[in-house]
């Protein structure tokens, strides 16, 4: 890592792709290894909180709370960036995010580098996030020389990206993390993550096309919806797959599903690898509707995503 290389390692969100966030040339060898386009900025990973005014100018005192409530853990800040941090890091922003992960094996890693680690996800850039070394493998392999596997991630879906530069805290991408959460500990207001507020200050990478399956995708809004859906695509000649809570599975009725999990937690935790599991042995995923609360809503932030939007 100190010598310019890029190495794939765990973390509790997703598995990233690290460089050494002070050295631009390490860094473009990311982008370059994921195809990821030049003005979507790298989060800066830390082993510390000790590590904070390494990469940032200053930010209010009064967002220590946050720090002291979720860090380590899968919230990103996003704070006034220091000079020191290459343009190559922050897409030429001002800001920088940041973020000190959680996972043992990660945290070992980003300590023995002794340096602040720019890293994406591990995925080609567009691809679905990884969160086993064997997803990085299917994206990385021949691209990137080393893969630390910390088995799999225990959070599952990319972190709550918060920006803390302006008046008024922002969720610019939800995460596990919620804007409930943030606003009960710092108990101000804070902007949720919605189509409104992202647009009143998009994060510059929110434009492009994330978590694509390689396969038709769509989100249904129920059980029966998607079991119509199913037959359908099945009349059409087509492969379907059903992706569901645990509990609905039962009503499957023969139909190929694969079960997420009984709670928020374990279908966030699961979703990325059955989204990987599904584009092998199917060419249609209907995901069914997790609902608008809490992480459920931030994983269906992901599945939207992977469904271009489209509903059924
Ligand atoms: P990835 O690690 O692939 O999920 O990408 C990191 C994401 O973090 C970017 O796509 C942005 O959405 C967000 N991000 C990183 N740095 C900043 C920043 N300085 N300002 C706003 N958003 C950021
Ligand atoms: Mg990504």
């Amino acid at each position: 890592m100190r010598a310019g290389g890029v190495v794939a390692f765990p973390t509790e969100t997703v598995y990233g792709l690290a460089a050494n966030a002070f050295d631009p040339q390490a860094v473009r060898a990311v982008f370059a290894a994921k195809g990821r386009p030049a003005d979507n900025p790298l989060i800066v990973h830390l082993a510390s909180k000790n590590d904070i005014p390494l990469v940032t100018s200053g930010y209010d005192k009064k967002y220590d709370a946050l720090i002291a409530a979720f860090m380590p853990g899968p919230l990103t800040l996003v704070m006034p960036r220091k000079s020191c941090i290459p343009d190559e890091v922050t897409a030429g922003l001002d800001t920088v995010g940041v973020r000190i992960p959680s996972s043992p094996v990660g945290s070992r890693f980003l300590a023995a580098c002794k340096v602040p680690v720019a890293a994406p996800s591990a995925n080609l850039s567009t691809h679905i996030s990884p969160t086993t070394a064997e997803h990085v493998y299917e994206d990385m392999k021949g691209r990137i020389p080393l893969i630390i596997d910390g088995g799999e991630c225990s959070v599952g879906i990319e972190s709550t990206v918060l920006d803390i530069t302006g008046e008024t805290p922002v969720v610019l991408r939800p995460g596990a993390v919620t804007a409930e959460m943030i606003a009960g500990v710092l108990n101000v207001d804070v902007k949720a993550h919605s189509g409104k507020v992202i647009a009143a200050a998009p994060a510059p990478g929110m434009k492009y096309k994330h978590y694509a399956p390689a396969c038709d995708c769509v989100v249904a809004s129920d059980m029966s919806a998607a079991l119509a859906c199913y037959a359908e695509r099945l009349a059409e000649g087509r492969s379907p797959m059903i992706l569901c809570r645990s509990e609905n599975v039962k009503k499957s009725g023969g139909a190929r599903c694969i079960a997420l999990g009984q709670d928020d937690a374990e279908v966030c935790r699961n979703m990325y690898a059955a989204l990987h599991n599904a584009e092998k042995i199917a060419d249609y995923i209907i995901c069914e509707d997790l609902g608008d609360k809490g992480v459920a809503a931030s994983v269906m932030n992901r599945v939207n995503k992977a469904a271009g939007g489209k509903r059924i």
